[in-house]
């Protein structure tokens, strides 16, 4: 019998449901189990592809080029579930897929309503994700908060799945706040409140995970327990971590979170391995030296906006046995006349992450200046690999003019440019070019040395290209080409001839990282930063 959870959040907003579903799978993985991760978010845009950073964080995408919300990328980091655009379910996306049956008279007629009509859509989603030979347990992560008008029709199938699949196979896993108010009393009746919630939908949590600053005492356990029909036992505590967030899996698993969800839904006990991960987190407490990193991008006033880049750095950092200090650098800083000296001088390294529009890119083409000519370590992705090549073009080759048609479409050096299949796309949902695809490295570059082989996939997210045209004339005046599409018709990956160490490369490489597996590029790029 498949087994399923579903996570869901109580209070408020931004209590770490996306950690607390993927450290459940890291602890169900490390017990021999094969687990599945889904994300729902009850909003009404069919994918996260036309949201703004600044909105929803950074898009996350999957091997097959879904754009999809961060949550998938912990899931990435903190388990081996399998991610496709079946593993992000939205309301937008639901409500299509019934359209479309409509449209197409597949309802025979009926009138088509929420339920059954849409729930039994989300149904079959989940269930084709979890009945298959592969999947042991499927961890459902509903976004949004219970109480939320938009997380009914999702709830409702949690619900159904509990009372139709049997309790014994579904469990409700339940993430609330226990806030502290003056000074340091700890209040549950937020808990209460959302559990009764719950309860009014029809779902009785199993497990309730309670975000607090500190660990709640036996006696707060069994009042949360007493007024929610929750086993004692079952009422954790989800203290905040300052350390690193890959501890988090190693506190749920002190409290045994791991072994009650395993004799809830009545599976064997087997010994649990977390020692690779308690090694590595131990390891990033412990080091002694910290490298830091300056990014410079332009959203960098919220915190999620390139959030796998960040964790991507922090496994680097854990591989090379240091710390790191991500400094997030407004590129617009720049080109309104801040020193590159002042603002990058400290930094051992510097990145140029993915981005869209015009704002700030001569700040990013200084930045990368500042990277060459200092003999700075420089890692550009995707946006950054095309700074890369539009800051040689202008200052090496001297082609004043030289920019991105994404900036300046009369450019008279388009160094940067569309592909004529993407001349004509005016739609903007999933039109890139998107996911995951070969790259052909050259003998001899630092990126053929940091994955140690000729081919490498990586997965893609954007529109613009290098523009062969230019090839022979950055190439002779020292811009290597260093990767290449199978067919050797796009310019994968490029780096300064002659400098300590940098590479540009036009896929994104931040997304297959894991804390005990960094990813090569990571890893080499904060190695040369070491030094
Ligand atoms: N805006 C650039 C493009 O579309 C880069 C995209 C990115 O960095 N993801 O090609």
């Amino acid at each position: 019998m498949k087994k399923y959870i579903f996570v869901t959040g109580g209070v408020c907003s931004s209590l770490g449901k996306g950690i607390a579903a993927a450290s459940i799978g890291t602890l169900l993985e490390s017990r021999g189990f094969r687990v599945s991760m889904i994300k729902i978010d009850p909003y009404l845009n069919v994918d996260a592809g036309t949201m703004s950073p600044y909105q929803h964080g950074e898009v996350y995408v999957t091997d097959d080029g879904a754009e999809t919300d961060l949550d998938l990328g912990n899931y990435a980091r903190f388990t081996s579930s399998p991610l496709s655009k079946a593993h992000s379910i939205t309301t937008g996306q639901i409500y299509q897929t019934v359209i479309n049956k409509e449209r197409e008279g597949k309802y025979l007629g009926k009138t088509v309503q929420v339920i059954p009509h849409i729930t039994d859509e989300i149904k079959a989603q989940i269930l084709r994700i979890g009945n298959v030979p592969e999947t042991d347990i499927t961890i459902v992560e509903v976004g949004g908060t219970v109480g939320d008008i938009e997380s009914v029709p999702f709830l409702e199938t949690a619900r159904q799945c509990i009372h139709e699949l049997g309790h014994e196979n579904v469990l409700s896993v339940h993430l609330t706040l226990v806030p502290t108010v003056s000074g340091d009393e700890m209040k549950t009746k937020p808990t209460q409140h959302s559990v009764k919630e719950l309860r009014e939908i029809g779902i009785q949590p199993d497990i309730l995970l309670c975000r607090a600053k500190k660990e709640l005492d036996e006696g707060m356990r069994k009042k949360i327990a007493n007024f929610t029909n929750v086993d004692v036992n079952s009422v954790l505590s989800a203290i905040d971590v300052n350390s690193t967030i890959y501890e988090i899996p190693l506190i749920y698993h002190q409290q045994k979170l791991d072994e009650i969800v395993l004799k809830k839904l009545g599976l064997e006990l087997r010994p649990a391995h977390v020692e690779a991960l308690r090694d590595r987190v131990e390891g990033y407490k412990n080091a002694k030296k910290t490298v830091t990193i300056a990014m410079v991008g332009k959203y960098v006033d919220l915190h999620d906006t390139y959030k796998s880049i960040d964790e991507a750095l922090v496994h680097a950092a854990m591989g090379n046995d240091v710390r790191v200090k991500i400094l997030k650098i407004d590129a617009e800083k720049l080109e309104k006349g801040a020193k590159p000296e002042d603002l990058l001088g400290s930094a051992d390294g510097i990145l140029v992450p993915g981005g869209f529009g015009e704002r700030g890119i001569e700040g990013m083409i200084i930045a990368a200046r500042y990277a060459r000519e200092s003999q700075k370590p420089y890692f550009g992705i995707c946006l950054g690999m095309q700074i890369m090549v539009i800051e040689y073009a202008r200052h090496v080759l001297l082609l004043e003019g030289a920019n991105s048609t994404e900036f300046n479409p009369q450019c008279t050096d388009p160094v940067v440019s569309l592909l004529e299949e993407q001349e004509g796309v005016t739609k903007m949902g999933g039109t890139m070019r998107l996911g995951r695809s070969a790259t052909h490295t050259l003998a001899d570059t630092k990126i053929r040395q940091a994955y140690g082989s000729e081919v490498i996939w990586e997965r893609h997210r954007h529109r613009y290209e290098f523009d062969n045209r230019y090839k022979e004339s950055l190439e002779t005046a020292g811009l290597k080409i260093s990767g290449f599409t199978p067919d050797g018709s796009l310019v994968e990956s490029t780096e300064w001839d002659g400098h300590p160490w940098s590479t540009g490369v036009q896929f994104h490489p931040e997304f297959t990282s894991k804390p005990t597996a960094p990813q090569p590029l990571f890893q080499a790029f904060v190695k040369a930063a070491v030094k």
